[in-house]
């Protein structure tokens, strides 16, 4: 029986150039962002600099998580104690988390079939919640029919957050994701498309809600030596309505994350070669459900997900378990119980008014999960995916009964 035996969380080492400027800003002991030469701009400059070209925005906030650049988003954009905010009920904790930190409500909204958000539920939701801003996460890098997005936004006028956490590199129509809203924010923990351990960032077109995420960062009135930012005159008033939340980058992770811009493109390649292969050997079993990914969406699959639909929970268990007895770790979005990274959306206790969300539980219910590290050679993903599908498929012969 084949089996396999890397692990699913080792990352690749990074570049040589990001060890190399790494010791650089340790000899000199200027770790702090605004610990710079007279004239000199520090590579937490240089990164926000060049992520906000990268993404051909004019603005960058580089700080210490996605996270943290999601909360600071939704104080930016004025949300205000008991504002509801749209959000996919398909995402990680960090993005309910986000909204209720910055005293709103989140309104989860039904994910479709597709695993992006469905329409009509947020149309329905858009109309009669009284929300006004949508916090829309790309989640596993799912990019949504962003041009009915953006129309939907405008029709309810809605202020539109992106959560790139897992579409760094990816693009819809060729327009790179993150550039649709009015914001959009980017992590780089380490098992998103750049890493630093811990970090984020933070983009916006807008003048005054990029000076007020600034001044939230902890920029003190430092904030005039930010590049990628609006000019002086944008702070006047903001600098002292603005409290300082604290959360920078330093020019440490700045200085490995530097090197890792330039090269993301290549690295999206590479992941998106692993998940060809994985889908065409995955895709020989009639039982294993992949999504139909649009050509307008240029994804970037840092990991793969398929439905096995029909599937009871106790078969969809009993798959997992057998891939993990084979070294094959997957994941599985429907479990009741809230796992490792992963929580369905009805353990967010916290969430006053949980919605009904009949579709959404329907479609976690067979929705596995899979990482796929860079470590990971083709052959690797060839060999994973045949595990899956001999435990599938054998997996359908057992009776109920017997599992
Ligand atoms: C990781 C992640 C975040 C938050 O990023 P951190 O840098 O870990 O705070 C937000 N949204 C999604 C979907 C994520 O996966």
């Amino acid at each position: 029986m084949k089996s396999f035996s890397k692990s699913f969380t080792q990352q690749e080492s990074l570049p040589e150039r990001a060890i190399d400027a790494a010791t650089a800003v340790m000899r000199t002991g200027r770790l702090h962002r605004y610990n710079t030469l007279p004239n000199e701009l520090s590579e937490t400059d240089h990164l926000e600099i060049e992520f906000a070209k990268y993404m051909g925005m004019p603005y960058c906030l580089a700080c210490s998580s996605g996270g943290y650049a999601l909360h600071i988003a939704m104080r930016a954009a004025g949300i205000n104690k008991g504002d509801k905010v749209l959000c996919n009920a398909f995402t990680l904790a960090p993005v309910p988390g986000a909204i209720h930190n910055s005293g709103a409500t989140p309104i989860l909204v039904d994910v479709g079939s597709d695993y992006k958000i469905d329409f009509d539920d947020l149309e329905l939701k858009a109309k009669t919640s009284g929300a006004r801003f949508f916090m829309l996460s790309h989640m596993r890098g799912h990019i949504a029919d962003m041009d009915r997005v953006v129309q939907l936004c405008k029709q309810y006028d809605l202020f539109l957050i992106e959560d790139c956490a897992h579409t760094m590199g990816a693009s819809w129509k060729g327009k790179k994701s993150g550039t649709f809203g009015d914001i959009a924010c980017f992590s780089a923990q380490t098992y998103k498309h750049i890493n630093s351990g811990e970090g984020g960032f933070l983009i916006s077109p807008h003048d005054e809600i990029m000076a007020r995420a600034i001044m939230y960062s902890g920029s003190y009135m430092l904030f005039d030596r930010h590049q990628a930012a609006p000019n002086k005159e944008t702070f006047e008033n903001i600098r002292y309505e603005t409290p300082n939340y604290s959360g920078r980058m330093d020019n440490l992770r700045a200085a490995i994350l530097r090197p890792q811009v330039q090269a993301l493109d290549e690295q999206c390649e590479r992941w998106n070669i692993r998940y060809k292969l994985l889908e065409k050997v995955l895709s020989q079993s009639v039982h294993i459900s992949l999504p139909e990914r649009s050509v307008d969406e240029e994804f970037v699959a840092s990991s793969i997900q398929f439905s096995l639909l029909g599937f009871s929970s106790q078969k969809i268990k009993q798959c997992v378990k057998d891939c993990l007895d084979r070294g094959v770790v997957i994941k599985w979005f429907g479990a009741s119980e809230p796992q490792d990274y992963t929580s369905r959306y009805d353990s967010w206790r916290y969430i006053e008014q949980m919605p009904a969300l009949p579709k959404t539980e329907r479609i976690l219910s067979t929705l596995l999960d899979m990482r796929i590290p860079l470590t990971f050679s083709e052959g690797d993903c060839e060999l994973i995916a045949e595990i899956i599908v001999d435990v599938v498929e054998a997996c359908l012969l057992k009776e109920e009964s017997a599992l």
